[in-house]
């Protein structure tokens, strides 16, 4: 549990500076588990893989992107931006996955308000009972009222910032997108050292929208909710992050019985980005992988009995 870890939960949790105004709230990837050794969300979805959430904050205005894995590490967040001279904060949810929402109670007060996609403040009133008893539960789910559906433009002090919808990783996906620094704040769309996949029935539609994330995007740096917190610290990925997440679902859908990517290593399937440097081997993912093979045969098995 996390009261047991030494150091109290926060123990590991660092804040990461990669822009001026901009924040990252870095926590895992250190090789323990934080929650508990039976499989649960926070741990095998978030904790191990590393988690961050991020800030954008102009004048007294924050945008913070996704409520974080608790509510102490949402605290965390809040007293940070407080700490400068924030009073009017707007929080955005990448996706209604448990990893992305779980803190938001921490973050609720009389001068904040929570947007998220349509479909994510549906799948949220869809799944609230169960996140009340899962393994963390979340008890409290707070649900956005302020919606949107394809795009949205913001205004956080004197910051224009464009919310857009991607179905890719689920098909409520939102991507925070700044024009003027060309920086992609990208959720789970994109991870390194892989995806992981989800909705696997719908990875066609995914391939196209990252190539349509590609074309909208140049020349952008990439910011992942779940990526290395030294590449994160350092300015974040290059658009060949939205390549090499195409290359691995190419490889792993491959139209044949037993894609060889099935049989194969995480790190053998993605030497090539690894040695050109666009993404950051990390062996945790090798279960994630594995599981990706698992969902996409699922996914095939489903499609053959229609
Ligand atoms: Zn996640």
């Amino acid at each position: 549990m996390a009261e047991a870890r030494e150091g109290g939960p926060l123990a590991t949790f660092q804040i990461l500076n990669p822009y001026p105004d901009i924040y990252a709230y870095y926590d895992g990837r250190t090789g323990e588990r934080f929650h508990s050794d039976r499989p649960n969300w926070l741990d095998d979805g978030a904790f191990a893989l590393g988690v961050a959430t991020y800030s954008i904050i102009s004048g007294t205005e924050a945008l913070i992107y996704d409520a974080h894995i608790t509510t102490t590490h949402a605290a965390a967040m809040q007293r940070h931006i407080q700490g400068l001279g924030v009073t009017k904060t707007t929080i955005l949810y990448s996706h209604f996955h448990a990893d992305h929402i779980a803190g938001a109670p921490a973050l609720r007060n009389t001068n904040s308000t929570f947007i998220c996609q349509r479909i994510t403040a549906s799948k949220l009133d869809e799944t609230k009972d169960e996140l009340a008893e899962d393994d963390p539960p979340i008890p409290d789910v707070v649900i956005p009222t302020t919606l949107y559906s394809d795009q949205l433009d913001l205004k956080i002090g004197d910051l224009t910032v464009e919310l857009h919808n991607f179905n890719i990783h689920t098909r409520d996906g939102t991507v925070l997108w700044l024009p003027s620094q060309r920086l992609l704040f990208a959720g789970d769309t994109l991870e390194d050292t892989a995806t992981y996949i989800s909705e696997a029935e719908n990875l066609p539609t995914h391939l196209n929208e990252l190539r349509r994330m590609a074309d909208q995007f140049p020349e952008s740096k990439i910011l992942p909710a779940h990526g290395s917190p030294e590449r994160i610290a350092a300015g974040g990925y290059g658009t060949s992050l939205i390549q090499a997440t195409i290359r691995y679902i190419e490889v792993m859908t491959e139209p044949i019985e037993r894609p060889k990517a099935w049989e194969q290593m995480l790190e053998k399937v993605v030497e090539e980005d690894v040695e050109r440097g666009d993404l950051i081997y990390f062996e945790e993912y090798e279960r994630v992988h594995r599981d990706n093979m698992e969902v996409i045969r699922e996914a095939r098995r489903e499609a053959a009995q229609v």
